[in-house]
């Protein structure tokens, strides 16, 4: 519809001013100050009321009075009031009525008044002298009287009866709009009003000071729910709740409520939850309303979200009781855990109970000990003495492998004081030990046992020489013998190597004296017969060679024994030098024997060797000495009537020497410790010639064969003879292995 020039010109000037009227938001406030009020303002008061000084008030006065907005109400006063112009009305109106805006139901108010109807909690809104404007419908419900609107805060106390929890009346100041009026904001306050039917009627309260834009009060909101029904318990519901409070508060427990929407939020929690989380929610000191994946993070959230539906969906609890959770960068937490579902009286799931009992320093103690103990077994395992720890009714508790080997069987149980039936075992000198003298009943009693050596009999009869020690022990920390250990170290070694040092002492005496005297008695006869014919023939030619020969072979004898000691101390030292060249076996043995056959004139010698040289790269002294060796061993271990016999032959890439007597022969189990030193086997004597020999031929006889590449070999029957058999590389072949 188009307008009159006129028209259209007045409403482009009225959109000016208006314009220019609301330009400001101090102007809006001025004129909303002058709609509001019923009477003229100073200019004062309105510099008060709306905050600013009083010029710029009256610059803010003056532009609106120029665009026909404000007047003065008096040519004197500076007092002002809405202009009666057209424009001044229309601003009214503006200012006034509620907006097209405000009465949409999308609107903030059309929502807030469809809260306010819906809300379970009563509302109740009060101006500034506590004067009720407004309660919703929940809250004429909840205290059961209509609203007397208008009606004063005093009055309306009075007619409530309203009362503190103790059943005190509750003074004006107090009450929750009252506190909320004087600017507090209220939480969660309890108080009682006189219900009807005589019945009192307990209220939660919540309430806050309403204030303008400048902060001012300018009323007050109440927001109570009826809690009559949870304060109101019977004796017996009370008392279960009290204990169920108690039990949840002071249990070593963490527990918490959650609620099953999909962000599983706490509900509620004792302290100890609260510890369990992380400080941010300690230094809260609450976690209510906080979402799972708020107080779970990364791996573990997922972790425990899964398991927080997997209990929603089923109703099947959850139990873990080594629950563990990663915590960055590098450790672990460790729970005892159970999710519960909780369910209301038609069973649908309305909750979910966390228990929780953090369980890391537990679970890494026994980590540790479970890893001592290991270590520990590993030592005790990998030590070569026998460890056994037993009990005081003796029972071994714990015992090493090498207990098994050097006894000989497991011993599961050691005897006690008063029987010996299963440990044989015997003093050094042989005597059968008393049980209680055992070093681990010893210890049993009270007693360390240091370095106690003692003979012990296996099952099998054999017997080993044991060193032990053993000390009692208080396994449970009572200051109380509840065990003993003992450790036996096999020491038959030691003892056999000593037995063998005195044998050898022994023998070397002997060996070394026989010829010696036998010199020295030569010498002495020579001497005193030169000393009793003085410059004369004193000894008849005959008696001085064979005198000198006998000296002789005995000094030999001496020499063979001196020479065999030193080269068995180069052996061990690795000291024995080898002139290796190329040398003629055949040669080597021909005259070694040639020589035994000169010193053992009345003994059957027979020698075999072959036609042609036979050729291997050695040392030519050293080889002889293994030929003697071997010819005067079956000598001396065979009858002075028996043959001996010596071969050599090739065979293949190898020269074999054999040695063969009708001797004594060598028991197969002492065969394999021929070629050791100082080893004689025992009950064998020499059986013809002189000399028992200080069982240092043969370990002389293997190591320069061994160093030349060869094998020795022995085969003997006891009675009837023994046969060793050399096999050396032949020059051309000199390092092969034997096939
Ligand atoms: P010994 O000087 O004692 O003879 P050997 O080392 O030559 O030392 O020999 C070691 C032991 O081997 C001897 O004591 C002996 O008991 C045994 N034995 C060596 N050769 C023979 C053999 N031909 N017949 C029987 N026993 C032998």
């Amino acid at each position: 519809m188009a307008l009159p020039d006129e028209q259209v010109r007045l409403q482009v000037e009225q959109d000016d001013a208006i314009a220019q009227a609301l330009g400001a938001p101090e102007r809006v406030a001025i004129l909303r100050a002058l709609v509001n009020a019923a009477e003229p303002l100073s200019l004062n008061t309105l510099a008060v009321s709306i905050g600013l000084d009083a010029t710029t008030i009256a610059a803010h006065l003056s532009a609106l009075g120029d665009v026909g907005a404000v007047s003065r109400s008096g040519d004197a006063d500076d007092t002002y009031r809405l202009a009666s112009t057209p424009l001044a009305r229309m601003i009214l109106g503006m200012l006034a009525s509620p907006s097209a805006e405000d009465a949409d139901p999308r609107s903030n108010r059309g929502i807030l008044e469809a809260l306010l109807d819906q809300l379970p909690n009563g509302v109740a809104f009060y101006d500034t002298s506590g004067v009720l404007i407004r309660v919703n419908p929940a809250g004429e419900r909840i205290t059961r009287r209509p609203p007397i609107p208008g009606e004063t805060q005093e009055i309306r106390l009075s007619r409530y009866e309203m009362r503190r929890p103790d059943g005190t009346p509750m003074p004006l100041d107090e009450s929750p709009s009252g506190r909320a009026l004087q600017g507090e904001v209220v939480s969660r306050m309890e108080c009682i009003i006189d219900g009807q039917h005589g019945r009192d009627t307990w209220l939660r309260c919540s309430s806050a000071p309403l204030r303008d834009e400048r902060g001012a009060i300018q009323g007050a909101v109440v927001i109570y729910d009826d809690i009559t029904d949870e304060r109101l318990l019977t004796g017996e519901e009370a008392h279960q709740r009290a204990l169920a409070a108690a039990m949840i508060e002071h249990t070593f427990s963490s527990m918490a409520v959650f609620d099953v929407s999909d962000a599983f939020r706490c509900v509620r929690h004792n302290d100890n939850f609260l510890h369990l989380m992380d400080s941010r929610f300690e230094a809260r000191g609450s976690v209510v309303g906080v979402p799972l994946d708020e107080l779970f993070e990364g791996d573990s959230l997922a972790q425990v979200r899964e398991i927080y539906e997997r209990v929603r969906a089923t109703g099947e609890p959850y139990v873990n009781y080594e629950f563990s959770v990663e915590v960055p960068p590098e450790s672990r937490r460790w729970f005892r855990i159970r999710l519960t579902p909780v369910r209301d009286e038609s069973g649908t799931i309305i909750g979910l109970l966390m228990v929780v009992f953090e369980i890391t320093e537990l679970v890494t103690a026994r980590e540790t000990s479970r890893r001592h103990a290991n270590e520990l077994s590993a030592i005790i395992e990998a030590m070569p003495e026998a460890v056994m720890l037993a009990e005081r009714n003796g029972h071994v508790v714990l015992s090493n492998s090498a207990a098994m080997r050097i006894l000989g069987h497991v011993v599961t149980d050691f005897p006690a004081r008063d029987s010996g039936a299963t440990f044989h075992s015997y003093s050094s000198e042989g005597r059968r030990l008393d049980p209680k003298d055992l070093p681990l009943n010893r210890a049993l009693q009270g007693e360390t046992v240091v370095s106690q050596e003692l003979v012990y009999q296996r099952n099998d009869g054999t017997r080993i020489d044991l060193l032990t020690s053993a000390a009692p022990v208080d396994l449970d920390d009572t200051g109380q013998i509840t065990a003993a250990v003992a450790i036996f170290q096999d020491i038959s070694r030691i003892k056999e190597l000593e037995r063998q040092r005195d044998d050898f002492l022994g023998i070397a005496a002997h060996e070394l004296r026989t010829p010696l005297a036998t010199v020295l008695a030569t010498l002495q006869a020579f001497l005193r017969r030169i000393q009793k014919n003085p410059g004369e023939q004193a000894i008849a030619p005959d008696a001085l060679v064979s005198g000198l020969e006998r000296m002789y072979r005995q000094s030999q004898r001496l020499n063979k024994l001196v020479s065999d000691l030193l080269d068995a101390t180069r052996i061990r030292t690795g000291k024995l030098i080898y002139e290796l060249e190329p040398c003629d076996l055949v040669q080597v043995v021909s005259d070694a024997v040639a020589g035994q056959v000169a010193a053992n004139p009345d003994r059957a010698i027979t020698l075999t060797l072959p036609d042609e040289s036979v050729m291997v790269m050695g040392d030519g002294f050293r080889l002889s000495q293994v030929v003697d060796n071997l010819v005067s061993n079956a000598l001396k271990y065979s009858q002075a009537d028996m043959p001996v016999t010596v071969s050599l032959k090739v065979e293949g890439q190898r020269a074999k020497l054999r040695v063969a007597d009708k001797g004594v022969g060598i028991p197969p189990e002492n065969i394999k410790q021929l070629f050791t030193r100082f080893y004689r086997v025992p009950g064998i004597d020499v059986q013809s010639g002189a000399g028992v020999g200080l069982g240092l031929g043969l370990h002389i006889t293997g190591s320069v064969i061994e160093r030349h590449g060869g094998r020795i070999k022995v085969r003997s029957t006891p009675g009837k003879g023994s046969t060793f058999l050399v096999s050396l590389p032949l020059l051309e072949d000199t390092g092969q292995p034997e096939t």
